[in-house]
Formats: C-alpha cells, sequence, structure tokens
C-alpha cells in the first residue's frame, strides 16, 4: 500500500453487479484514519443492495452528505488495525486494533447533542454511503474507530461487534429485568446476538426464540434461549417484550401474538413499506401495546457493551464458522455458492486466497 496505490476491493456497481478487483486507495482525509482491514462480515443490508438496489448505495446520484457517486466498496462490518492517521485525527494511534461502528453523524443538531446519533437528519454509514471494509484497507472518520483489546478478541471475533452493537441498543429500547419474559423473533444476523445480550447483559431468566428454521433454532440453544419455536407458534400472549427482527409481516404477526396485554414490541427488523398492516395495528390497540422502533446504534454507548458481550463466550463458531477469501463474496451474495459450515454470519478476509475456519477465542 502506497498513498497513490490500489488494494483489493468488493466494488458493487449496479444490482447485481459486484467484481473483486484492483481499487485506487484514497488520499487519506486529515480527520480520517486508514484501518488495514484484518476481517470483514456482510449483512442483509449488503445483500439488499446486490440483489434489490442501489437502495442506500449513492451509485447514480451523488450522496448529500459523504459526497460519494459512483462504483461503491461496500462492508460496515469489519475489524483491522491503524496503519495510518490523519494530520487532524485526533485520540487514535497506528498499530491499535480497532473495530469500525460505521454509523456516523454530525455531531451538533439537537439529536446528536442528546446522545441519540443515531437519529441525526445527516446519519450515514461507512460501507453503505461510502467506500467501506470488504477491502484490504478502509478509510474512516477517526470518531468511529473503537479500539478492542487483542488479548481478548481475536480479529474473526471483533468483526462481529458492529452487528453486536446494532442488537445491544435494540434491546436497550425496553425496559428489561429478571423477571421479565422475553421474546426474540427472527435468530438471523442481529437476532442471534440480541440473544447473547440479554443472555450476558441482563438477568431475564426466560428467552424464547422464535425462527422457522431448525438450524437457527439449534444455534438459539447454544445462545442461551431458554424456549424456541418455528413460526407458527401457538403460545400463551404472556411475553412482556417482544423483539420483532425478520422485518417480516409473519414475524410482526408473531410478535403481536406472542404480547401480554400492556407489553412492548420492539421493532428492528425493517418491514416493507408496501404492507397491509390494518388488522395487526388494530389488534395493538385493543391491547394497548407499546411498540418501539430501534435503528442501528449509538456507538459510544453500545460498542463497549457489544465487546462485552463478544468477550463473555469463547466460541462463536455457531454464528460465524468460516472465514472466506473474498472471491467467493459474489457467489455468497447471489446464492451460486453456498458456505461449507452452517452459520449466520458470512466473514471475509480481505487478502486471503482459501477459505479457512474462523478462530474464536485465544
Ligand atoms: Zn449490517
Ligand atoms: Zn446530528
Amino acid at each position: 500500500m502506497t498513498e497513490s496505490g490500489s488494494m483489493r476491493a468488493a466494488v458493487l456497481s449496479g444490482r447485481g453487479q459486484l467484481t473483486i478487483d484492483e481499487h485506487p486507495l484514497p488520499r487519506l482525509r486529515p480527520d480520517y484514519v486508514r484501518i488495514r482491514v484484518d476481517v470483514a462480515g456482510i449483512c442483509g443490508s449488503d445483500v439488499s443492495e446486490f440483489r434489490h438496489g442501489p437502495l442506500l448505495a449513492p451509485l447514480e446520484s451523488r450522496h448529500r452528505i459523504t459526497g460519494h457517486l459512483g462504483p461503491l466498496v461496500l462492508g460496515h462490518e469489519f475489524s483491522g488495525t491503524v496503519a495510518a492517521v490523519g494530520a487532524e485525527a485526533a485520540g487514535v494511534q497506528i498499530g491499535w486494533s480497532v473495530v469500525s461502528a460505521a454509523s456516523a453523524s454530525c455531531g451538533h443538531c439537537s439529536a446528536c447533542r442528546s446522545g441519540n446519533g443515531n437519529r441525526c437528519p445527516d446519519y450515514w454509514a461507512v460501507g453503505l454511503q461510502q467506500d467501506g471494509g470488504l477491502a484490504e484497507y478502509c478509510d474512516v472518520p477517526a470518531g468511529l474507530c473503537v479500539p478492542y483489546d487483542a488479548a481478548v478478541l481475536t480479529a474473526d471475533t471483533a468483526a462481529l461487534a458492529q452487528p453486536m452493537a446494532i442488537a445491544v441498543h435494540s434491546m436497550k429500547q425496553a425496559n428489561i429485568s429478571a423477571g421479565t419474559r422475553v421474546a426474540i423473533v427472527g435468530i438471523g444476523g442481529v437476532g442471534a446476538f440480541l440473544l447473547a445480550a440479554v443472555n450476558h447483559l441482563t438477568d431475564v431468566a426466560h428467552i424464547l426464540a422464535l425462527d422457522p428454521a431448525p438450524d437457527r433454532r439449534l444455534v438459539a440453544r447454544t445462545l442461551g434461549a431458554t424456549e424456541t419455536a418455528g413460526g407458527d407458534v401457538d403460545h400463551e400472549p404472556d411475553v412482556d417484550v417482544v423483539y420483532e427482527m425478520s422485518g417480516t409481516v409473519a414475524g410482526l404477526e408473531s410478535a403481536a401474538r406472542l404480547t401480554r396485554p400492556g407489553g412492548t414490541i420492539v421493532l428492528t427488523g425493517l418491514q416493507n413499506p408496501d404492507a397491509v398492516i390494518g388488522a395487526l395495528l388494530r389488534d395493538i390497540t385493543l391491547r394497548e401495546i407499546t411498540i418501539t422502533g430501534a435503528k442501528a446504534c449509538v456507538p459510544a454507548d453500545d460498542m463497549p457493551d457489544a465487546l462485552a458481550v463478544l468477550a463473555s463466550r469463547s466460541d462463536w463458531s455457531s454464528v460465524a464458522p468460516e472465514v472466506f477469501a473474498l472471491d467467493r463474496l459474489r457467489g455468497l451474495l447471489d446464492g451460486s455458492d453456498q458456505p461449507d459450515a452452517a452459520g449466520i454470519k458470512l466473514l471475509f478476509d480481505p487478502r486471503a486466497r482459501a477459505s479457512r475456519p474462523a478462530t474464536h477465542g485465544l
């Protein structure tokens, strides 16, 4: 890598158009740091951009805040090592092991000032609206770098920190304590982490995990679910707090069916805006259920908890068993390639020529 050099990167240029190719390294901005990426994950939003996009990625029109226009390096979940620090970037040192929080905000609007940068009107994300971490290097605003202790977490586990922070933020949208009955609908890329977070950060004794996929229900057991069920659950409406993570109407129906009168539903899974949910909303009215939304995360509040949850268990292999060579990204996104081992998160090493088992625990 040189200031004028290039790097291998996964570049999205349009719907279904992704290449793993040499990509120019940008000039490092003064308030940015350059991260040498160790491991990067993908999530549902990357799959959506590839299959149905561009949705958030500014491939066709310039982004209002970042100024990005055109092909974009994907990747908003990654761990790495600080390789260079811009002249005005404070508080970060070369050689640090860091994770990127992805979520950037303006820092001075009323939402930002009250500690809710995720509600900032100028909110944007590294890897969705500016070049991301599915590459050998990624430049991010210095304030988004969160150091982690490489004596506690491997780079493979640390790459799970960003989705874990989303899960932690979602968890905090409801008041839960020892006696709260909790259900999680959808044990996917955020729901699985939410389960681990509730299990580690609270004293909740009863966690019901719902997912139609039997292998995900098995993962839920390893992460602390006390009860599991498929999608068409026949269950008493006695749950205090239900987290809807699936973003499906069926998931929302299950959530409403489980919630006790007066209970709370936290919506994190993004629903299709065209879905008709009138009957459901009527039911929610008649049983006085509270619905609250949860968006992204507040890095300063949620990332330390996310790293603590990741450090609380040595084996995340049921969630992320494998680290793939970047060349397999396209096939895994379009479905022509399948992971060798069952799991929930797909991780990539931008320098590896072959896939390898993930290393969790030191
Ligand atoms: Zn994501
Ligand atoms: Zn703001």
